[in-house]
C-alpha cells in the first residue's frame, strides 16, 4: 500500500538527514563526550591521550558538523524543526540533557569527589584534566578548573556554530566573536596564566597560603557576589599579588560604579550581556537551540520583574553587612551573623543553585536566559538604567510588519517583540539583552538596535495597522 505524504506544506515539510560529513563531524564530537564520560566511570585512560581526544574531538566535530549544516544552505533563518526534534522541544532527549546537566551542576557544586577531585590526588574525571593545569599553574586540576575548561570549550565550539548559522547578520557575526574571545581571554587563559605566575593563588614554601581573588576582569559585582568579602578584600592587599591585586581591585570597583552605568547608558545593557559576560556567552551560544522555549506569558514577565527585583535587594543587603562587618572587624550587624544570615543563604541559593543548577540545568526545559531573566542582580542593575536612563531602544518599523512572530518566539527574555512592532512601538525594556536575534530572524526588516536620543523614545506613537491604511490617532 502507498503512503500519501499529508503535509500541504509549499516547502519540504521533513528533516533532512545528515550527510556523511555530518554524521563524521558528529561521530568525533561524540568521541569526544565519550571519552569525558568514559574518565568519569573510571575507566582508566592515560590524560596524556584522553585530554587532547576529548577537546579537540568536541571543537573538531562540532566545527565540521555545523559549517556542512549551514555552508549547505542559503544565508538567513535557519530554525527549521526547533519545535519537531526531541532536545529542543522538551522531549525525551531534551529531559535527558536537563537531568544530566542539572546533575553535574549538584555534584560541581557540592560533591566534586563523585566527579574525581580529591585532594590527596585527583581521580576519573578530574584527573583527565591534570596535565592541562599542569602545563598553566604546575599543579593538579581542580573541579573549578575542569568546569572552566568545559564552559571555554562549549562557548567556543558551539559560538563557532552560532557564526556559520546566523552569518548573514553582521551584528551577530562581531558579537559572537566577541563573545568568544571575552570567554577564551578574560575569563580563561589570562587568569590561568596570572595563576602560573603566583598571581592570586598561593601557598608559599613553608605552608603559609596567601589567598586568593577572582581574576576574572569582566566578572563585575554584583555578579561577582563575593567581591567584598573579607577572603578576597584579603587576598587583593596581599603584598606578594602586587601590583595585579590592587589593580583588580581598583578595576573591581570602577567596573560597577564607572564602567557599567555609563556604557549602559550609551548603548544599553546588551554590551554586557550579550557582549562580554560568561554566562551570556553560554546562553547565546550553547543555549542558541533553545531560546524558543522562553516563556512569553505575562505571568512570567510579573515573575521576572519580581524575581530579578528580589535577589538586587539581597545582593545589597548581603554586600552592605559584609563590608560592615569587614571595616568594623566584626562577624555580626544587629545581632546577625553575617555568614549564617546573608552570605551563605545567598551562596546556597543564588550563586550556586539559581545560577548554576537552574540556570544551565534548566536550558532545555525554559530557555537559555532563565538566570539572566529571573535571577541576575548584574541585569537587574543595568536593567533600571537601560529603561530609564539610556540611548538603547529597538526601533520597529510598524507598517512593514506582517506578525509571522519569528521575533518573539525567539526573544530569549520572553518579551513579546511583536506586539511592539504590530503598533510601531520602540522596544525600551528592561530585560532586553540586546542579543539583537529578533532583528536577525525578522523576514521584513522591521526592528533596528540603535542608539539615539532620549527624549521621545518610549513616546507612543499612532497605531498603525497594515501599511499605514488604518491609523488611531493618540
Ligand atoms: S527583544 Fe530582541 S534584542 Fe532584546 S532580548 Fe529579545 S530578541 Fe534579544
Ligand atoms: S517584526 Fe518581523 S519577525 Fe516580528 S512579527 Fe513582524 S515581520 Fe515577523
Amino acid at each position: 500500500m502507498s503512503s500519501v505524504d499529508p503535509s500541504l506544506s509549499i516547502a519540504n515539510p521533513d528533516l533532512k538527514d545528515a550527510d556523511v560529513v555530518q554524521k563524521a563531524g558528529l561521530a568525533l564530537a561524540g568521541l569526544g563526550v565519550l571519552v569525558l564520560f568514559l574518565s568519569w566511570g573510571g575507566v582508566a585512560i592515560p590524560p596524556s591521550i584522553g585530554l587532547p581526544i576529548a577537546l579537540l574531538g568536541i571543537l573538531v566535530g562540532t566545527v565540521i558538523y555545523s559549517a556542512r549544516l549551514y555552508l549547505n544552505q542559503p544565508e538567513g533563518i535557519k530554525n527549521n524543526g526547533v519545535w519537531f526534534r526531541s532536545l529542543t522541544s522538551r522531549g525525551v532527549l531534551g529531559w535527558v540533557a536537563g537531568i544530566v546537566l542539572t546533575g553535574f551542576y549538584v555534584l560541581l557544586y557540592w560533591f566534586p569527589e563523585y566527579i574525581g577531585f580529591k585532594a590527596s590526588g585527583n581521580e576519573g574525571f578530574v584527573a583527565l584534566f591534570d596535565p592541562l593545569s599542569m602545563f598553566f599553574k604546575g599543579k593538579p586540576a581542580s573541579q573549578w578548573f575542569l568546569y572552566g575548561t568545559l564552559y571555554t570549550l562549549c562557548i567556543t565550539a558551539l559560538g563557532v556554530k552560532f557564526l556559520f548559522k546566523y552569518r548573514h547578520n553582521r551584528y551577530q557575526f562581531v558579537r559572537t566573536l566577541v563573545v568568544i574571545a571575552s570567554q577564551l581571554f578574560l575569563a580563561y587563559l589570562i587568569p590561568e596564566i596570572l595563576a602560573g605566575l603566583n598571581y592570586n593563588d598561593v601557598t608559599t614554601a613553608s605552608g603559609e597560603y596567601l589567598g586568593y581573588f577572582n581574576t576574572d576582569l569582566k566578572n563585575s559585582w554584583p555578579l561577582d557576589y563575593d567581591f567584598f568579602y573579607d577572603w578576597q578584600l584579603n587576598a587583593f592587599q596581599e603584598p606578594s599579588y602586587q601590583p595585579v591585586g590592587t589593580l583588580y581591585l581598583i578595576i573591581g570597583i570602577a567596573m560597577f560604579l564607572v564602567v557599567t552605568p555609563i556604557i549602559t547608558y550609551y548603548v544599553g545593557k546588551r554590551w554586557y550581556c550579550s557582549w562580554v559576560c560568561g554566562c551570556g556567552g553560554l546562553a547565546e551560544t550553547a543555549g542558541d537551540p533553545f531560546r524558543h522555549l522562553s516563556s512569553k506569558k505575562l505571568s512570567a514577565w510579573r515573575l521576572e520583574r519580581w524575581l530579578i527585583h528580589s535577589v538586587m535587594v539581597f545582593v545589597f543587603v548581603m554586600t552592605a553587612a559584609t563590608i560592615y562587618g569587614y571595616f568594623w572587624n566584626t562577624g555580626e550587624v544587629f545581632g546577625l551573623n553575617i555568614y549564617k544570615t546573608f552570605q551563605q543563604p545567598y551562596g546556597f541559593l543564588i550563586g550556586a543553585t539559581f545560577s548554576g543548577v537552574i540556570g544551565v540545568g534548566f536550558y532545555p526545559m525554559l530557555g537559555n536566559r532563565v538566570w539572566c531573566r529571573f535571577g541576575c542582580p548584574m541585569a537587574g542593575y543595568m536593567g533600571i538604567i537601560q529603561r530609564f536612563k539610556s540611548r538603547f531602544r529597538i526601533t520597529t518599523n510598524g507598517g512593514q510588519c506582517i506578525s509571522c512572530g519569528n521575533c518573539s518566539t525567539y526573544c530569549e527574555q520572553g518579551i513579546d517583540v511583536r506586539s511592539y512592532a504590530q503598533k510601531g512601538q520602540n522596544i525600551v525594556r528592561a530585560s532586553c539583552v540586546g542579543c539583537g536575534v529578533c532583528s536577525a530572524v525578522c523576514p521584513r526588516g522591521v526592528l533596528n538596535l540603535e542608539n539615539g536620543p532620549e527624549q521621545g523614545r518610549t513616546d507612543l506613537p499612532p497605531i498603525i495597522i497594515g501599511n499605514e491604511s488604518i491609523k488611531v490617532s493618540n
